[in-house]
């Protein structure tokens, strides 16, 4: 038989669209996928999640929306999703060998932010390394940091940094940012921004906390070190929607297409919350809000067919 709602990834959308499922009587079936909980189980302290005035670590926070949502009945598989087909109805998502059958499809799978790939950088995550200055720019109340890229989120992250650090570098590998000109003209005139051009971050120093870059000039090959207290990077992220390619409209970035204020795709009965089909937001009480907006959308199209 089908399920009546199949729920893919198991971040704060995901989640939280269980829980509103289930609450409805729904019997939802989570394909949670391999980063179990989502991108806050690799954070520390999140400080911006509503009903946790002292802060809570990453990893707590998503143990207990679990709990939550398996309170209610949610079943949940521990395997990502390979493959699915969302031509006809009922819609059918495989898992390896495993094929499951359903009327409805919330896709939460998120996005991961890219990364330098530079020795130290992984290590000092959560220790002075972030890919997000909303969420870690509050720790950083007159340091010193960089930020590196030269698009528009590397512009919006490096401006609101200086609300808190006493300084600013943008690292940029080329001579000139590919961020719109308003953006450019408010970084380049900002007096705590300084801006370093033609230049690759080789290496993030420190052993518990990031303490500087070392930096390579890439016309003179020059290395030179810097000392930071922190190192924002703002190169991009990547929506996890490769399965779903063919099957859903994706934007140029591939992120899942959905009308403003709605969680619809391009299919009817299939819908698709938090940051893969949020490229602006990006937090995680963003991610639960449309996590329960899909659950609604699809407890509605259930009922009304509409
Ligand atoms: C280091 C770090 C710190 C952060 N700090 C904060 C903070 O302090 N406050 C805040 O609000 N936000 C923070 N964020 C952002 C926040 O984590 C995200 O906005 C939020 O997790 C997005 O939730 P989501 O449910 O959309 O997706 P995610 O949390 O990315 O979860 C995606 C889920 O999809 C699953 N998945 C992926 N592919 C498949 C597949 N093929 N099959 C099955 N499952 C799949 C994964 O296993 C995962 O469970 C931080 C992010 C990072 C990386």
């Amino acid at each position: 038989m089908s399920e009546k709602v199949l729920i893919i990834g198991s971040g704060p959308a995901g989640l939280t669209a269980a829980i509103y499922a289930a609450r409805a009587g729904l019997e939802p079936l989570m394909v949670e996928g391999f980063e179990r909980g989502g991108q806050l189980m690799i954070t520390t302290d999140v400080e911006n999640y509503p009903g946790f005035p002292d802060g809570i670590m990453g990893p707590d926070l998503m143990e207990q929306i679990r709990k939550q949502a398996e309170r209610f009945g949610t079943r949940i598989i521990s395997s990502n999703v390979t493959e699915v087909d969302f031509s006809e109805r009922p819609f059918r998502v495989s898992v390896g060998s495993d094929d499951y059958t359903a009327d409805t499809v919330i896709i939460s799978t998120g996005a991961s932010a890219r990364w330098l790939g530079v020795p130290g950088e992984e290590k000092l995550r959560g220790f002075g390394v972030s890919a997000c200055a909303t969420c870690d720019g509050f720790f950083f109340r007159d340091k010193e940091l960089i930020v590196v890229g030269g698009g528009d989120s590397a512009m919006e992250e490096a401006l609101f940094l200086t609300k808190f650090a006493s300084k600013v570098t943008v690292v940029h590998r080329r001579d000139e940012f590919r961020a719109s000109k308003i953006m450019v003209d408010r970084v380049l005139n900002h007096p705590k921004i300084e801006v370093v051009w033609d230049s690759v971050v080789e290496e993030v120093l420190g052993d518990s906390l990031v303490t500087g870059v070392s930096l390579r000039n890439r016309t003179t090959d020059e290395v030179t070190r810097m000392d930071v207290d922190g190192v924002f990077v703002a190169i991009g992220h990547d929506p996890n929607t490769e399965v779903f390619k063919g099957q859903l409209e994706l934007d140029d970035a591939g992120y899942i297409v959905t009308p403003k204020g709605s969680t619809s795709t391009s299919v009817k009965g299939v819908y698709a919350a938090g940051d893969v089909a949020d490229r602006v937001y990006r937090q995680a009480v963003t991610a639960a809000g449309m996590g329960c907006q899909a659950a609604l959308d699809a407890e509605r199209f259930l009922e009304h067919g509409a």
